[in-house]
């Protein structure tokens, strides 16, 4: 079965196309500046990446620029649009009200329209890819795949807010975690690793990459996971604060004459990595500049290391025990400087660390001695390939 993925945002579109029966990309890219000028990115597999400025004023016409170039005769990847047997799509929020991937009809796209306060700039958006999908390609069947259902499992006692309870019976307001697909990829292939059954493992998940999050399993369900309402709370970020004491909102607010819009921006896009150093959201800058002796990105990799060492320590007591870690994402893949001084925190845990396999890079590594307590591992995470997973699954299992 062919999946088209999409991952549509307001005004950038990601796409895949995956042969769900050998699970090979044929072609991926994807639709940036949407509504402004429009560039297309296309690359089929074993081909060339070509960049290409287009027209696309709306998704309509995105969507369809990704439909032309993937059946384009020149280097396309399919005939006609019938080979297209299903399509994926990324929603960010699903409230309470989805705890696991369903076919998109009617009825669910209008339960999926009811979460939109809980994430008001990307679930119109990703419902406008799933419409405009629905359009261009009548009949063929649509799956989304949430990014909040994996933690829908989580006790009241992990996602209950410190709040007046009537801020949760009236709007929903408690802890739903993201990043999802991803904790859900990850713990999954690293039971398969270490050949033990799902249920039986105290894992922890560490996704670290622009947005970041943990998530601590048990019992074959995730009991934790450090964002909350929204992607902000939780780990230091790229741009993000993560938790910090919430009346520096107001102190910050009256000292620099901003509203709730203005501080919300500060503390969604001018905080984290990039707030403290000064210089960088991407930590290959913050690496750079540290080792060239600027302190202040020193600082920044340090508060972040220190904040990721503390929740991994907290859910250790919230599981009471770990078997094995995991880091994934841009950051957690890539950076093994981060995750040696994560690690570094952890000998009490009985942790030791592989320092050569540490070095490596970009592949699934046991990071761990053979001796070490707890099994240390890097894990690629493959978002696109989970929801194509997914859409597989519930396509056959509707036919
Ligand atoms: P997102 O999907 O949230 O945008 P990613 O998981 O792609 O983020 O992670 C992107 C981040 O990963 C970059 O901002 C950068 O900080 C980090 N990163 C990527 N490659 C490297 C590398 N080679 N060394 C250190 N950090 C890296």
């Amino acid at each position: 079965m062919n999946v088209l993925v999409i991952n549509c945002g307001s005004s950038s579109l990601k796409y895949q196309l995956i042969n769900t029966d050998t699970e090979e990309v044929m072609a991926k890219g994807l639709c940036e500046r949407i509504g402004i000028d429009g560039v297309l990115t296309y690359q089929p597999k074993g081909g060339e990446k070509e960049k290409t400025e287009a027209a696309m004023l709306t998704h309509n016409e995105a969507i369809q620029l990704v439909l032309d170039a993937l059946v384009n005769p020149k280097n396309g990847v399919i005939k006609d649009l019938g080979e297209i047997d299903a399509v994926g799509h990324r929603i960010v929020h699903g409230g309470e009200k989805f705890t696991k991937s369903v076919i998109l009809d009617d009825e669910v796209i209008k339960t999926i329209e009811e979460c939109n306060d809980l994430a008001p700039l990307h679930n119109p958006a990703n419902l406008i890819g799933v419409r405009t999908c629905q359009k261009l390609m009548p009949g063929v069947p649509m799956v989304g795949v949430f990014d909040t259902a994996f933690h829908q499992t989580m006790p009241a006692k992990a996602y209950t807010y410190g709040l007046p309870y009537e801020y949760y019976e009236k709007y929903k307001v408690r802890r739903y975690g993201f990043h999802g697909t991803s904790h859900n990829f990850v713990s999954h292939r690293l039971a398969e690793i270490l050949g033990k059954p799902y249920d039986s493992l105290k894992m922890i998940i560490c996704h670290l990459g622009n947005g970041a999050s943990i998530s601590a399993i048990k019992d074959g369900k995730c009991q934790d996971t450090s964002m909350g309402l929204t992607p902000l709370e939780g780990l230091v970020m790229g741009t993000r604060s993560g938790d910090i004491d919430p009346s520096i909102m107001e102190f910050v607010a009256n000292k620099e004459g901003l509203d709730m819009a203005g501080m919300m921006n500060v503390l969604n896009k001018k905080s984290g990595v990039l707030g403290i150093s000064g210089i960088s959201s991407d930590f290959r800058d913050l690496e750079e500049a540290a080792d060239g002796g600027n302190e202040r990105a020193k600082l920044a990799m340090e508060v972040f290391a220190y904040r990721v060492a503390k929740y991994i320590g907290s859910y250790v007591a919230a599981l009471n025990g770990v078997d094995a870690i995991a880091f994934t994402a841009g950051i957690g893949e890539n950076a093994p400087t981060i995750r040696k001084m994560v690690l570094s925190y952890l000998g009490y845990l009985g942790i030791k660390l592989n320092e050569e396999e540490n070095g490596k890079r970009g592949e699934e590594l046991t990071i761990s001695t053979p001796d070490s307590k707890v099994t240390v591992m890097v894990i690629p995470t493959n978002e696109e390939l989970a929801i194509a997973r997914e859409t597989l699954a519930l396509v056959k299992a509707n036919a």
